[in-house]
């Protein structure tokens, strides 16, 4: 808690902000879940308003004085966190007055037909459709990024970090190079093997009412708080909080007929709220309770979906548990059986629906087109193509058509050039936290098998969670594990694990 009144001014000043988001954040939850179809039009209206009344409290110059005055005294104030906090205020603040507010009105007009083009070009597999409106986007967002770059920073890297800081291109790269080789080997290695492994017990009939039971015993298990947090169902599966840690939300979607998608959703969602649940309740409203970095966000989202609940120790627990939900249903599955079945490494064309493996190298190709995208090697005309041969070089399939290739995913039609890699780093986050956690957790693997997820859980909780936006992740990661972010991590993990389940 800050002691010096230009800390304590700038901090309730965010804090007013923040209620106005939350407000915000309410009709978006409320717009993906529950609105009806004929409240398109009055909600995009409200939300507009709503969102310029933000801006305009985040970027006046009343409030560039509230952070003027703050960066004059923050050395001198008794917490500590004070420097650190007051240079993330400036960060975003510089971020919003830096854009000229046509620029940013362009941007959500652009995007927001881009969108709905996206839609139906993906539905009808037309390409030609989408492609004046993705070059729009492209257009906008280099404009944007020639306001927001800092010396040395390519365009790309000033979009990168809004959902990275800190990290440019160069630095994604080397760890793409790093574990490319291996990962291309452990597909090669366990492709054959996994076309094996009996997956027929995943696409019985799940009725989705347990299965919403079943998810949210697995939330429970987990730790996520129901008195803060509540489980909807959407068309996409996200975590959105209207306020951190006060209320943090997750939905999921449901098929009858195939377990994966519900049931490794919700973990992963879960695995985000754990996070936004984890911040300060002191701190709503501020840096000190939001992420380190979208990386970051990933990485604890992955822990949970991937490491923890695709492990053998997990489903020791759960497995019997699932079987008494869903009677008769997997009478003829031990867990062997199961965990072969949920961790088949196997190249397929759509992103969301991959494996642990071959995820990444979706991720790669993406960033490479990207970065090509705006350093202006690749003309969007070309997209396509360059995008079938590298899904033929990397996964050894050519996607039949569009839509199941360059149109698959959402992020280019909102204009989210540079989110990508940070599912990439998600995972290797992840994994050298978790090898740190199970280093300083001893006996981790045998207190999963019991159900005992506690101590994971709060072990993130107090090294990630509650230090929020303001240990820069690079920082964070050094900070947590003692070590830069070391891609071999990731491999030591997928090999081990592999190795184990399918020896
Ligand atoms: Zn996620």
């Amino acid at each position: 808690m800050f002691q010096l009144p230009a800390l304590v001014a700038l901090t309730q000043q965010l804090k007013r902000n923040a209620r106005l988001e939350a407000a915000l954040n309410l009709l978006d939850w409320d717009q993906e879940t529950l609105m009806p179809v004929g409240a398109a039009r009055s909600r995009a209206a409200a939300r507009g308003e709503l969102a310029e009344l933000i801006h305009r409290r985040y970027s006046s110059e009343e409030f560039g004085r509230l952070v003027a005055a703050a960066e004059q005294v923050a050395a001198a104030e008794s917490d500590r966190r004070a420097p650190a906090f007051v240079r993330e205020v400036r960060r975003r603040f510089d971020r919003r007055t830096r854009v000229p507010a046509e620029l940013a009105e362009e941007l959500a007009r652009v995007t927001s037909e881009a969108q709905s083009v996206w839609q139906r070009a993906r539905a009808a597999n037309d390409f030609a459709m989408f492609r004046p409106y993705l070059e729009k986007n492209i257009a906008v967002r280099r404009r944007m990024a020639e306001h927001l770059r800092a010396p040395g920073q390519s365009l790309y890297d000033a979009l990168i970090d809004e959902f990275e800081p800190g990290t440019k291109a160069a630095d994604i790269q080397r760890l793409c190079a790093a574990v490319r080789p291996g990962l291309v080997a452990l597909v090669q290695r366990y492709g054959p093997i996994c076309a094996l492994a009996r997956v027929d017990f995943l696409s019985r009939s799940f009725p989705p009412a347990t299965q919403r039971a079943f998810g949210e015993l697995l939330l429970r298990g987990i730790g996520m708080d129901f008195e803060r947090g509540v489980i909807g169902q959407s068309a996409h599966p996200f975590c959105t909080s209207i306020g951190a840690p006060s209320d943090v939300r997750v939905t999921t979607r449901y098929r009858d007929n195939d377990l994966k998608p519900a049931l490794f959703g919700i973990i992963h969602e879960g695995g985000h709220a754990l996070y936004e649940q984890g911040f300060a309740p002191a701190e709503e409203g501020t840096p000190l309770a939001e992420a380190a970095s979208m990386g970051i966000h990933e990485s604890q989202s992955r822990t949970w979906e991937n490491i923890v609940a695709r492990s053998r120790p997990f489903w020791r627990h759960y497995l019997p548990k699932l079987k008494e939900a869903f009677p008769g249903t997997l009478d003829d599955v031990d867990v062997d059986t199961f965990l072969r079945g949920i961790n088949v490494v196997r190249p397929s064309l759509i992103r969301v629906e991959a494996d642990e493996v071959t995820y990444n190298l979706h991720i790669m190709l993406r960033f490479e087109l990207e970065q090509r995208l705006f350093d202006g090697t690749l003309p969007v005309a070309e997209l396509p193509r360059e995008w079938n041969a590298r899904m033929q070089a990397d996964l050894g399939i050519t996607p039949p058509n569009d839509t199941l290739g360059v149109l698959q995913d959402v992020h280019w039609s909102t204009g989210a050039f540079g989110y990508f890699p940070t599912y990439f780093l998600g995972n290797l986050y992840a994994a050298q936290f978790y090898e740190t956690a199970e280093r300083e957790l001893p006996g981790l693997a045998a207190k999963i098998e019991r159900g005992q997820l506690a101590p994971l859980r709060e072990w993130l909780r107090e090294r990630i969670h509650v230090r929020g936006a303001i240990t820069p992740a690079a920082q964070l990661c050094r900070e947590v594990t003692g070590r830069e972010l070391d891609p071999a991590g990731l491999l030591r993990y997928l090999e081990q694990k592999l190795g184990d389940i399918y020896r």
